[in-house]
């Protein structure tokens, strides 16, 4: 069939250009140690900041959750879906984060894309940083908001961009933690801006959130408090679970409820999982010992790559990512720590900009000392024995 001819040329255009990829099949739980494809390894490839995707706790959570709420939600939220269980949480999410009302979600992708289109629409401006998730901007493009991007963490140029804008609704948009980069926005600085061209400020903390700020995310972080503030956290990553969160003030809240398509015409998400994600928030609030071990094991591996032929870039997250340039150093670097067990992800362009092909090493409360040790090791040795390029 003509269609299906079409599609296979251009992925055999992807594989000639070493771009075909598929998806590895893990069969274990997620966490340090992982079977990949039939191997064992240990992986610095999750997002599972806390080690609580398969913590006991979530686990027993879980199965009471399921007992009580039983498995599918089987409406969306404003027909028939909304649970006690979401209730709960979002009262829950709101009181941690300290702002007056949050919105669950079933994914950051959604969220997003919920909050760009219900807030902006056709004559309305968006601003945005050029390293930001492509969710959001997918999300921003979907909005059909004048889409503006200022170069990473350009002040200046944003400036520029906000003062020649006439239109009626503005949004800044960051990640509040850059997802292949590991380095903060400074939310300060925008927040600054927002208010003085009256923006909505719009902060992406997939990765700060039950990390950055005591666990409470990047706006405790830098301490900053204002109605015009919209705060989006996953619950995938250091929460352990699925999902997402927004928070803000109530009529912002209100507003989605209202009028956010991907809130609206969606089933909601499964009650079970708003349960454990109580339980996960408990732990995020009660257990700083994680941060603190996730902290040493950050300290850790920068002490221990200091001066490595590759640099890591300045990150004080648990992104640490390894500068490496070319696609294919990038690519023999990670097959050599993969026949060594190590699974740690290559990166490269579209992802990340040309030339800066690097290696994802992501770090977890739930790596042993022994683990980065091994890590910091096998890197040593590759970066004598690797040619260089
Ligand atoms: C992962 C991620 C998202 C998407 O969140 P999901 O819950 O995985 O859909 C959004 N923004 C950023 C910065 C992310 O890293």
């Amino acid at each position: 069939m003509r269609l299906l001819d079409t599609l296979q040329h251009k992925l055999d255009a992807l594989s000639a250009r070493h771009q075909r990829r598929r998806c590895p099949v893990l069969d274990t739980p997620q966490g340090p140690r992982v079977r990949i494809d039939g191997r064992d390894y240990l992986a610095f490839a999750s997002n599972d900041y806390l080690g609580l995707a398969n913590h006991p706790a979530l686990i027993a959570a879980a199965g009471d959750a399921a007992v009580r709420w039983g498995v599918g939600g089987g409406a969306s939220h404003l027909v028939a879906g909304h649970f006690g269980a979401h209730a709960e949480l979002e009262q829950q999410l709101a009181a941690w984060l300290q702002l007056p009302a949050a919105l669950l979600f079933s994914s950051g992708y959604q969220a997003n894309l919920a909050v760009m289109t219900a807030l902006l629409g056709r004559g309305d401006a968006v601003f945005a940083d050029r390293l930001n998730h492509a969710s959001l901007n997918d999300a921003c493009l979907l909005s059909r908001a004048d889409f503006k991007r200022f170069a990473h963490h350009d002040l200046a140029q944003l400036a520029r961009l906000l003062a020649a804008s006439t239109a009626p609704t503005k949004l800044i948009a960051v990640d509040a933690v850059y997802s292949m980069d590991g380095d903060c926005a400074p939310l300060a600085a925008l927040l600054a801006l927002a208010e003085q061209f009256d923006a909505w400020l719009y902060v992406d903390d997939a990765h700060g959130f039950g990390v950055l700020g005591d666990g409470r995310g990047s706006l405790a972080e830098a301490g900053l408090r204002s109605d015009r503030l919209i705060y989006m956290a996953t619950l995938g990553k250091a929460a352990g679970v699925a999902g997402a969160a927004v928070a803000g003030h109530a009529t912002l809240i209100d507003w989605l409820i209202n009028c956010a398509r991907p809130f609206i015409f969606t089933t909601s998400t499964s009650p079970l999982l708003a349960a454990v994600l109580s339980t996960s928030l408990t732990l995020i609030a009660g257990e700083p010992q994680r941060r603190q071990a996730l902290q040493a094991r950050i300290a850790q591996l920068k002490h221990g790559l200091a001066g490595l032929r590759w640099p890591l870039l300045a990150s004080e997250t648990p992104i640490q990512p390894l500068q490496v340039g070319s696609n294919a150093d990038t690519l023999a670097l990670s097959a050599a720590l993969r026949e060594r067990g190590i699974w740690v992800p290559a990166i490269r362009p579209p992802t990340v900009p040309a030339g800066s092909a690097r290696l994802r090493i992501a770090l977890s409360a739930a790596h042993q000392e022994a683990d980065v040790a091994e890590l910091v090791t096998a890197l040593r040795e590759l970066a004598h024995t690797l040619p260089a390029a």
